[in-house]
């Protein structure tokens, strides 16, 4: 029988990095279980990729200022390529709601030792953007180390270096089931067979819930459909420009190969595995997106190109990190919210030292178990995209 030390069910960027962050910590036995043919078939495949620091809980940024930087270095660390441009992200205010808001997200990023980030004043976005309709924005936050990355490139260099320092990836293998022992986790059950374990990683991104289910495990995790619409090739909008989020109605779009990509999170969405991409969000999207930039009026798209992914969402909007209280062996890494992409190798050293030596000082990891939700202590992050 297939023994590991560590098993991990999905092949996502989460997994991938928890696999390459064992490896790099000395822990090489471990096999990722993926059940599609291809690593990316999952939300790591739909993503924005966009990476950003500016957030307002302090766990949040922490997982940033570990998982920029990383990204930034990631060549050079694994030889081979992230993707990572830091063109940045840029708040756009029309309330002073939304500018206190950002002024004191702004101060608590400073307080944790994020440089790069500051505030701009109206006048300063309509100098910097004079394509941005902007006569009501009454200024913003802009940080010029967020920007993107290209996931699945960052996802396949975490397993190729995994790989090559000894973790295994199968593919086309669906866990079916876990053992356990009583409390103690013995093994996982899949399509290949039963391998012998006594510590499993919940990796499995949207499908977090019913993984865990199989351990006995109840995650308040549910999956939730965004869509995503690039442009054709498209030149009245500058390529060097940030992640533009526009606060009035959350719209936000970036720079992405000749055109740009635009996204919107639709308020009416509700949970559950839709997979499809919706035609009519057009119209709803392009809408908000000339409003925002005039010239969006004449941005050509074609539907066959948009696509539609899940996020995995939690009641607080913050990940699942650790091991399940219930469970012993039986870790979490899940529930980003929109932020898996971003938040992956500071998850990944955040989930190796929790399995190797039982503590990380990364972050406080008390305050992202899954115990938070039965003992009312949610976090709550508001800056969701
Ligand atoms: C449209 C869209 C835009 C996004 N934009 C951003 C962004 O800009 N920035 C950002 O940081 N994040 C973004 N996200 C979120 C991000 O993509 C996810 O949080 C992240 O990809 C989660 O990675 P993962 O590895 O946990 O999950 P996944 O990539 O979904 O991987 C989970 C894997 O588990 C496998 N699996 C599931 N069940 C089993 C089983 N029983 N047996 C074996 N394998 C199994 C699946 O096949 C899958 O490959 C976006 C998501 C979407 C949909």
């Amino acid at each position: 029988m297939q023994t590991a030390d560590v098993v991990i069910i999905g092949g996502g960027i989460v997994g991938s990095s928890i696999a390459y962050h064992l490896a790099v910590a000395g822990c090489r036995n471990v096999l990722v279980i993926e059940r599609e043919s291809a690593q990316g078939k999952g939300s790591t495949g739909k993503s924005m990729g966009g990476v950003r620091a500016q957030f307002s809980t302090p766990v949040n940024i922490q997982m940033s200022l570990y998982s920029i930087p990383f990204y930034a270095s990631f060549e050079e660390r694994l030889g081979h390529p992230s993707g990572y441009r830091p063109q940045g992200y840029l708040f756009c205010a029309t309330s002073d709601k939304h500018m206190a808001y950002l002024r004191a997200n702004y101060e608590k990023q400073l307080a944790l030792g994020l440089k790069d980030v500051r505030l701009l004043t109206g006048d300063d976005i309509r100098s910097m953007f004079p394509q941005l309709r902007a006569d009501d924005i009454i200024g913003g936050s802009f940080c010029s180390t967020d920007g993107f990355v290209d996931p699945y490139s960052a996802m396949i260099g975490l397993m190729t270096w995994a790989a090559d320092h000894g973790a295994k990836l199968w593919k086309n293998a669906l866990v079916t089931g876990i053992s356990r022992n009583g409390e103690s986790i013995t093994g996982v059950e899949t399509t290949r067979g039963t391998v012998s374990t006594r510590r499993v990683v919940n990796c499995a991104g949207a499908w977090a819930a019913p993984v865990a289910n199989m351990a006995g495990v109840d995650l308040p995790v549910q999956p939730l459909r965004r869509m995503l619409v690039p442009t054709e090739p498209f030149d009245q909008f500058p390529h060097s420009a940030p992640m533009i989020i526009d606060m009035s109605n959350g719209f936000h779009f970036r720079p992405e190969g000749l055109g740009f990509l635009l996204a919107w999170n639709d308020p009416e969405e509700t949970p559950g595995y839709k997979m499809d991409f919706e035609p009519a969000f057009i119209e709803k999207i392009l809408t908000r997106a000339a409003d925002r930039v005039p010239s969006f009026e004449n941005v050509a798209v074609n539907p066959k190109r948009a696509w539609a992914g899940l996020y995995e969402m939690t009641p607080d909007h913050h990940p699942v990190l650790g091991e399940a209280p219930q469970a012993p062996g039986f870790f979490l890494a899940n529930g980003f919210s929109g932020h898996g992409v971003m938040h992956a190798p500071a998850t990944g050293k955040i989930l190796s030292d929790l399995i190797l030596t039982g503590k990380c000082a990364l972050v406080d990891t008390s305050l992202l178990g899954l115990a938070r939700f039965a003992e009312g202590r949610m976090i709550e992050e508001t800056a969701v995209l």
